[in-house]
């Protein structure tokens, strides 16, 4: 069974690539019926908080990839972690190592005045253990293999090899007998089951260092699918200039869809023939990691807002009511909107999303809906309600006033009536009509927004700016 997983550590946001880590993951799990599991790599006390572990996990569950099985906190294991460093020592695949800070200090100078390569020597590898000072501090250390080669088949980076002289025998316990990130990333791969590890291409390089503990356990090897980070627009790494944003800054502040923001994380390095709209259910059928290519994707704002456009106009409009009412109510100072605003708005979505990338353009365009009187008129609009528009006014709400049965049809055939009498093309009616009734120059149809707002708001909106 293919068992995945996603594994953030708490230190800040889940942000963009890190989502999309998450999404590969999760859909590479879907897709071969097997399991997604989410360990939090919290070891870092330092930097872990309980606010990024919160944020994380709302980030997730915001985009539907939540795990399988409840998550994994990685300081919890402590103990495990120990206990295979013990092992390895136990079985002479590790061992202990007494040396000072002050002489790995004067190690790494040497090294750095000879111009080599920073790396320990092993200087307690093979030395017998009765060397060893009594009650000092140590470290327990990996005792790796130093000919040959270490080689990952990576599924997206292909064929990777490194001289195993390059490796030196890294620490797995500190002298206070807490875990590396190195060991305990490994001790829980295994323990969790999982078959194969799909993140980051940073975490290349540890990988091979991981697979040196792996192979002296005798554990299986996880296949390994190092993805190609994401770059902004101008090539350069992602950074927060670019919109290397948390999660939730995509939700609430920018207003985009869960689906939109899968959607684009999908597309983001990875692709099937030029299909652009690909819903999750087409992406769990289709992913594999053989699709992810081997640059780093750039990330692209302007695409995910056309992506959010096109949900936009897919998505259901109670649901979009729902988003868009608390965005309305934050615009116009107001706790929440009226009861009954929710029905208003979501009669009112068809004519409003189809002109929207956000949720906060549709709240834009909706606005007008729950203003109270006087409206705050644009210049725009304000320059069209001279004189002669007043009047025409005046004469539109004579010929509503009338109106019984308030549809758009009904609406429609009265202004069409005052164009007439009055000679006038229904453009010109229509224009100092919208100011008049929405404050602005752009609109949802005028037919609609009459409708929409309702004979007695509309006719009090214009006898508000009539004589
Ligand atoms: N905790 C690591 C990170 O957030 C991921 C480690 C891994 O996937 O092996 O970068």
């Amino acid at each position: 069974q293919v068992v995945t997983r996603f594994a953030p550590s708490p230190t800040g946001f889940l942000h963009i690539g890190g989502a999309r880590t998450a999404l590969f993951n999760w859909l590479f799990a879907r897709h071969h019926g097997g399991k997604f599991l989410l360990r939090v790599e919290d070891t870092d006390r330092a930097r872990s908080t309980e606010g990024a572990v919160a944020a994380i996990f709302d980030g997730l569950e915001w985009l539907g990839l939540g795990g399988d099985e409840p998550a994994i906190f990685q300081f919890e294991r402590s103990a495990r972690h120990a206990e295979v460093a013990n092992q390895l020592l136990a079985q002479g695949d590790a061992y202990r190592c007494y040396a000072t800070p002050e002489e790995l200090a004067e190690l790494r100078e040497q090294q750095r005045a000879a111009k080599q390569p920073m790396r320990y020597d092993g200087r307690w590898r093979d030395r017998d253990p009765s060397d060893a000072p009594t009650n000092a501090p140590y470290v327990i250390r990996l005792k790796a293999p130093r000919e040959g080669e270490t080689v990952i088949e990576d599924a997206v980076q292909g064929r990777v090899v490194v001289q195993n002289a390059e490796l030196d025998d890294m620490i797995l316990l500190r002298s206070d007998g807490t875990p590396t990130y190195m060991l305990a990333v490994v001790v829980d791969d295994n323990d969790m089951g999982v078959t194969h590890v799909i993140r980051g291409d940073d975490h290349l390089n540890n990988a091979f260092r991981q697979l040196g503990i792996i192979k002296a356990m005798g554990w299986e090897e996880p296949v390994y699918a190092h993805i190609p980070l994401i770059h902004g627009s101008d090539g350069a790494k992602l950074s927060k200039r670019h919109g290397a944003l948390g999660v939730d800054a995509y939700r609430d502040e920018m207003g985009m869809l869960p689906e939109a923001v899968l959607n684009y994380l999908l597309r983001l390095g990875w692709g099937y023939g030029d299909e652009e709209i690909i819903s999750r259910e087409r992406a769990i059928e289709l992913f594999d990691v053989s699709g992810v290519g081997r640059s780093p994707s750039r990330f692209d704002i302007k695409k995910l807002e056309n992506l959010n456009a096109h949900y936009l106009r897919e998505a259901d409009d109670a649901r979009l009511a729902g988003l868009t009412a608390p965005r309305i109510a934050v615009r116009l100072g107001m706790a929440q909107l009226p009861p009954g605003a929710g029905d208003v708005l979501a009669l009112a979505m068809p004519s409003l999303k189809p002109r929207a990338k956000t949720l906060n353009e549709i709240a834009e365009g909706a606005e007008f809906l729950f203003k109270s009187c006087p409206l705050d008129f644009d210049e725009k609009a304000l320059a069209l309600l001279d004189e002669s528009a007043r009047e025409l006014l005046g004469k539109t709400a004579d010929a509503l006033d009338p109106v019984q049965d308030w549809t758009v049809e009904a609406i429609e055939e009265a202004i069409r009536r005052v164009a007439e009498e009055a000679e006038l093309g229904l453009g010109k009616v229509a224009q100092p009509l919208r100011a008049a009734l929405t404050g602005r120059t752009v609109s949802p149809g005028i037919f609609d927004v009459l409708f929409l707002l309702g004979k007695v708001e509309s006719l009090k909106r214009l006898n508000d700016v009539g004589q």
